[in-house]
């Protein structure tokens, strides 16, 4: 049987059958103040689904709701959510009665109090005395946590861009090309731009893909969000997945540079 975590635990790591105790509700004293001045990353997914909630286009949402920032390490970009530039530092989406876009909140927002690298291992990203709901006593295991908070909607999209976000720890070479951060950038985060890319360029001459799958992406963004996945895998570590390279283009091309460089 495992034993119940409390957040002053901070080094011991939960994993899914371990239990705590948490309730948040607009009659306790602390409400609302988690969702100013903290960095939130957002996923993929996370920019699909709030672009929708607004109405609004992901080039849209990029520009007036994010920051892109870049990994020191590996030079893979990233998004955050971007904090009022007053000094309340507020969530663009924090309302009297709570967050604004509930149904659509990023994925950091319904993992909050616990945090997680691996998906495997959590831990309690605030104590007590930040976060009061963490005194109440309604308890809690990771796993129900997860599944109640729509966590697990994440995991097989996460499967899909594991080789591409785990390039922070696997890649040695850091990505300095700023085109290829705009490229990585588009494909995960900006599916309407990263749709015009598909479809209002040479793409499918380059790439054979089955009509299906071209019907599908053409409207079902998280369609589309797999498909980039595998052409950011192409791309980025060479694996062709269901991702067909043309080859008489590739050909004809290897003419058109050849016969280029000779006249
Ligand atoms: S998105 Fe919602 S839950 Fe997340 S910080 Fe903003 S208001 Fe709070
Ligand atoms: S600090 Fe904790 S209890 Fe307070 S509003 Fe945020 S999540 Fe709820």
């Amino acid at each position: 049987m495992k034993l119940k975590h409390q957040p002053d635990e901070t080094e011991s790591l939960m994993t899914w059958d371990d239990t705590f105790s948490f309730r948040c509700h607009p009659a306790i004293d602390c409400f609302n103040s988690c969702c100013r001045d903290v960095t939130i990353f957002l996923a993929p997914l996370d920019v699909i689904r709030l672009r929708r909630a607004l109405g609004i286009t992901s080039t849209e949402f990029l520009e007036k709701y994010a920051h892109r920032v870049v990994s020191q390490h590996s030079g893979l970009p990233a998004i955050i959510l971007r904090m009022s530039q007053d000094e309340a530092m507020k969530c663009p989406f924090v309302t009297d009665q709570g967050c604004g876009v509930y149904e659509s909140r990023p994925y950091s927002c319904r993992l909050y109090p616990l945090d997680t690298d691996n998906g495997i291992e959590f831990k309690f990203m605030v104590d007590t005395d930040r976060c009061h709901g963490l005194r109440e006593t309604e308890e809690w295991t990771v796993e129900r946590w997860r599944r109640e908070q729509g966590l697990i909607d994440y995991d097989d999209l996460d499967h899909n861009l594991k080789d591409v976000m785990a390039a922070d720890q696997v890649w040695e070479e850091k990505i300095a090309d700023p085109r290829m951060q705009d490229m990585i950038l588009m494909a995960l985060y900006d599916v309407d731009r990263f749709r015009e890319f598909v479809f209002n360029t040479s793409f499918f001459e380059k790439f054979k893909v089955d009509a299906d799958i071209v019907e599908k992406i053409r409207e079902d963004d998280v369609a589309m969000l797999y498909f980039a996945s595998q052409w950011l895998r192409f791309a980025l570590f060479g694996k062709k997945g269901f991702l067909k390279i043309d080859r008489e283009y590739l050909e004809n091309k290897k003419r058109e540079v050849l016969g280029a460089k000779r006249s």
